[in-house]
């Protein structure tokens, strides 16, 4: 009898884990992340929480299907919208570009509209308006991306830092020249950084002599 309490015990004890910490698991060399079961970790695996894996820009395997959503300790979840992705980091497909800092994120057969945190692009109307929607376009667009979503703004749209693979795409925008870095709202040092070599290099948007910021466009 005893001996039966403790098998029980024994094999829930892992399941209780991953239900507790959200643990996945990953190699050493691959780009996906699994579940302790998956047979592509059987040989090397390392334990590694998901919201880590997330932000590393690790993807969620095909054959496992590990979890694809995290809730961040810090923030409760919004009781008047469960498919709400405050506060989260998910894992969806972008399937729409409304300009270079504005996309369509498709998560569980929902839609989201992310607005890139901290960064602003050239408005409808501005110069590198259109390249700057063609660059975020050729980078994210139908790609796996894992968002990190800190806010939503007075539009309903969901704030965010969105990795493809291990590339941090928000700052990969400023870099190229066709973003500015947002200061108003963001105190991001790689985004200041990027911005800063992108006008040393005369990159995009940068090209001009006298660009006007996009928010003074708006005013
Ligand atoms: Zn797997």
């Amino acid at each position: 009898m005893r001996r039966r309490a403790f098998l029980v015990l024994f094999f829930l004890w892992p399941l209780f884990l991953f239900a507790e910490d959200q643990y996945v698991y990953i190699t050493s060399t691959g780009t996906k992340y699994h579940t302790e079961s998956c047979s592509y970790v059987a040989h090397s695996k390392i334990k590694i929480l998901l919201s880590d894996a997330l932000k590393k820009g690790y993807l969620p395997c095909k054959v496992c299907n590990p979890p694809t959503a995290v809730e961040l300790p810090s923030s409760p979840r919004p009781e008047s919208n469960e498919a709400s992705i405050i506060h989260r980091t998910v894992v969806g497909t972008v399937t729409g570009i409304t300009d270079g800092d504005t996309v369509t994120l498709l998560w569980h057969n929902q839609t989201y509209r992310i607005r890139l945190n901290g960064i602003d692009c050239p408005e409808r109307g501005q110069a590198y308006w259109k390249a700057a929607k063609e660059f975020t376009a050729q980078l994210l667009f139908s790609k796996p991306v894992s968002v990190h979503v800190v806010d939503i703004d007075r539009y309903g749209r969901y704030v965010g830092d969105i990795y493809l693979g291990n590339l941090y795409i928000n700052a990969e925008i400023v870099r190229a020249g066709y973003a500015w870095h947002y200061k108003k709202y963001s105190d991001d040092s790689e985004l200041a950084r990027c911005e800063i070599e992108a006008r040393k290099k005369r990159k995009g948007l940068w090209q001009d002599a006298h660009p006007i910021p996009p928010w003074e466009f708006r005013r």
